[in-house]
């Protein structure tokens, strides 16, 4: 897969995209990722990349131009652009899924208020955004949107079972998982996981993938909403 980022803040890219397992698929050419600087693409001597609003209103808006221009320079024709954005669709696995089997995804970010609505209008196939809350800019939003989609690449994850058996892969949030020691501060691990019978174990699995953690250990959701408060 081919991904690129057109955004004002190309730094901000250097640690997520450069650690753990995202790291390890650009070696191992699972993904290339190329980051954009998207004042490369403004004209001028101060390469401008926004305006004021006409009409008025509070704040800066992202001009078109060099938006348009990045985008033709970097995106053909099996290419999948998206822009994030608050309005968009609400991010979640099953369009992770998606965006995984595409070749090629270009990754609009804005700032300030926001874009022009002529990039929504021509230049984009689709708005994601990562839930509903309000983010400086685009930057971290499309960092998480390029996680989620790596991961889900064949080969990414050290283990290929992983990301299958993981929250979400299949309706369910994941089960409890519990690794050495066998009690810890008083806290023992469920019997069942000791027994050996893989069936079993699936079953007690399966059943407390459908529950919410009050229901499977009502001793750790009292001890839970406590640290909350
Ligand atoms: N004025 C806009 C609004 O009210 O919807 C908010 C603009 S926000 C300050 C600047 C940029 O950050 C957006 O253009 C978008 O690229 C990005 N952004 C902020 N929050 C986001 C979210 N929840 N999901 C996706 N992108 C987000």
């Amino acid at each position: 897969m081919q991904i690129d980022v057109i955004t004002l803040f190309p730094t901000m890219f250097e640690g997520p995209l450069t650690e753990s397992m995202v790291k390890r698929a650009r070696e191992k050419k699972i993904v290339t990722i190329r980051i954009h600087a998207l004042r490369d693409y403004a004209e001028g001597k101060h390469q401008v990349t926004d305006d004021r609003p006409f009409g008025g209103g509070p704040g800066m808006l992202m001009k078109p131009e060099p938006i348009f221009r990045a985008v033709e320079a970097i995106a053909g024709k099996n290419s999948h652009i998206i822009l994030l954005s608050p309005k968009g669709k609400t991010l979640n696995q099953k369009k992770l899924a998606q965006l995984s089997r595409k070749k090629h995804l270009v990754f609009v970010t804005g700032h300030y208020e926001g874009v022009d609505a002529r990039v929504e209008e021509r230049l984009i196939n689709e708005e994601i955004s990562i839930g509903d809350y309000v983010l400086t800019n685009g930057a971290l939003p499309a960092m998480v949107v390029i996680d989620g989609v790596v991961r889900l690449l064949p080969g990414a994850l050290g283990h290929e079972e992983s990301a299958n058996h993981e929250s979400f892969s299949h309706g369910d949030l994941e089960y409890p998982q519990y690794t050495r020691p066998a009690e810890f501060r008083g806290m023992k691990v469920p019997e069942i996981l000791f027994s050996g019978h893989h069936a079993e174990i699936e079953k007690w699995r399966k059943a407390q993938s459908k529950l919410k953690t009050k229901k499977v250990r009502p001793d750790l959701a009292k001890q839970k909403k406590s640290r909350e408060k």
